[in-house]
């Protein structure tokens, strides 16, 4: 099975380097642009856009031209890629099912960045790249690049450089070392409660960082937009952005290693990470922006925390022969996992859940709760039991008995 995945690095750079990052960046922006106004001129006298062959003949033409003559010291390569991502754009905008947003002039100091299909190198012992007509260049090395490198992408953020590097590896798909399937419910005031009654505090350097930030970000509103002050503080933010990026990061590899490594099948919540954070889409690429309120800033940050969580799950767990189930969240917070009993009167706070049938008064911490419904929901879609299911074993029981029945090995591809 072939997997695909997307490494990410701080390059280390000096001025020379970094002057000449920004001119790779500068001439394929240029050529983004003029590509685009050559095709909107095209448009508006009714013609049809030159496709991305015709494109880069144009482009040969430039390059002839005196005053572009800086155009030749950038490698082709990375330029020819600007007209691709150009036409795969206008193709986008013209299609008649799903059409996107139409290109636009690119602006410098807006996600500058330029890729390679080909040509670079990577050396993992020493933590560098070669990019060609540039050179080597070092970057803080968190981990070895494995798989078969297909392209790399520079890009600055705030006044650092970047380097993506996406690559494929061919995995052969081997059956989990474990059989234990296990439901978790993703919170605020817990990261992660699962079933077996473990769980994972949220990440606290937030509580610290946000209201930073926020405070930050006001500041930033009231001057004087791309005059020094600003763009000083607009620094600071990105920094600032980064180092919780890389701090969250870390903590959720943490734990979705652990979890894919102890259980073959994870069920969570189907969240629909994207709809929630439509309001605050532009965080992740452009910060700040977009998030007015601390409250938005806040969920934006949860949201991207549990989508990315969500992302690195899978494919570890599909790695180690495992799988990531996703269920409905409907009642999952309602339910009664011993009686089946469903009220909203169940959660009579958010910490705690009660149970108000009677009878059964079973009570439990909410999000322990909510995760065994979880785990409920997912044996029900695996054909496992499951909501029929009223008499609660203790969860190790039940992780027993299900290992028993379930042919992990043909698990992952029957369409579930
Ligand atoms: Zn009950």
């Amino acid at each position: 099975m072939i997997i695909r995945q997307a490494y990410k690095f701080r390059l280390k750079t000096n001025q020379t380097i970094s002057r000449k990052l920004a001119q790779f960046a500068g001439c394929s922006r240029l050529v983004w642009n003029k590509a685009l106004a050559f095709q909107k001129e095209r448009l508006n006298i009714k013609q049809s856009c030159l496709s991305y062959a015709g494109l880069t003949k144009e482009l040969t033409q430039w390059k002839k031209q005196e005053e572009l003559f800086f155009l030749k010291q950038v490698h082709s390569q990375a330029l020819q890629q600007s007209l691709k991502n150009l036409s795969q754009a206008l193709k986008e905008a013209f299609d008649q099912t799903n059409p996107k947003q139409f290109p636009r002039f690119k602006k410098k100091g807006q996600r500058d960045s330029f890729r390679y299909p080909q040509g670079f190198k990577i050396d993992n012992d020493n933590g560098r790249v070669f990019l060609p007509k540039i050179g080597w260049i070092r970057y803080n090395k968190s981990q070895d690049v494995l798989g078969d490198a297909k392209n790399i992408t520079i890009s600055k953020k705030g006044q650092y450089w970047f380097v993506s590097i996406q690559v494929e590896i061919d995995r052969e798909i081997s059956k989990h070392s474990s059989s234990s399937i296990i439901g978790g419910d993703l919170g605020i005031t817990r990261f992660l409660s699962l079933s077996n009654q473990k769980y994972y505090e949220p990440l606290n350097i937030f509580k610290k960082l946000k209201n930073q930030l926020a405070k930050l970000q006001k500041q930033l509103a009231k001057k004087e937009k791309f005059s020094n002050r600003w763009r000083r503080l607009k620094a600071k933010i990105t920094k600032l952005h980064i180092c919780i990026a890389n701090t969250r990061n870390d903590y959720l590899h943490k734990i979705s290693s652990t979890l894919s490594k102890n259980h073959a099948i994870v069920i969570l919540e189907n969240l629909k990470i994207a709809k929630m954070t439509g309001s605050a889409k532009g965080t992740g690429e452009n910060p700040g922006t977009n998030v007015k309120q601390k409250s938005g800033l806040n969920r934006a940050i949860l949201a991207q925390g549990w989508g990315e969580f969500i992302r690195q799950l899978e494919y570890k767990l599909a790695w180690n022969g495992g799988q990531l189930i996703q269920v409905n969240p409907k009642n999952t917070s309602r339910r009664c996992p011993k009686c089946g009993y469903i009220s909203a009167d169940n959660r009579k706070t958010q910490a705690t859940f009660c149970c108000q049938q009677k009878s059964c008064n079973y009570t439990a911490n909410a999000d322990y709760v909510g995760s065994l419904n979880i785990r409920e929901a997912g044996l029900a879609l695996l054909g496992l039991g499951g909501r029929r299911t009223r008499v609660l074993r203790s969860p190790q029981d039940r992780e027993m008995s299900v290992s028993l029945e379930l042919p992990l090995k043909s698990q992952p591809t029957d369409g579930v």
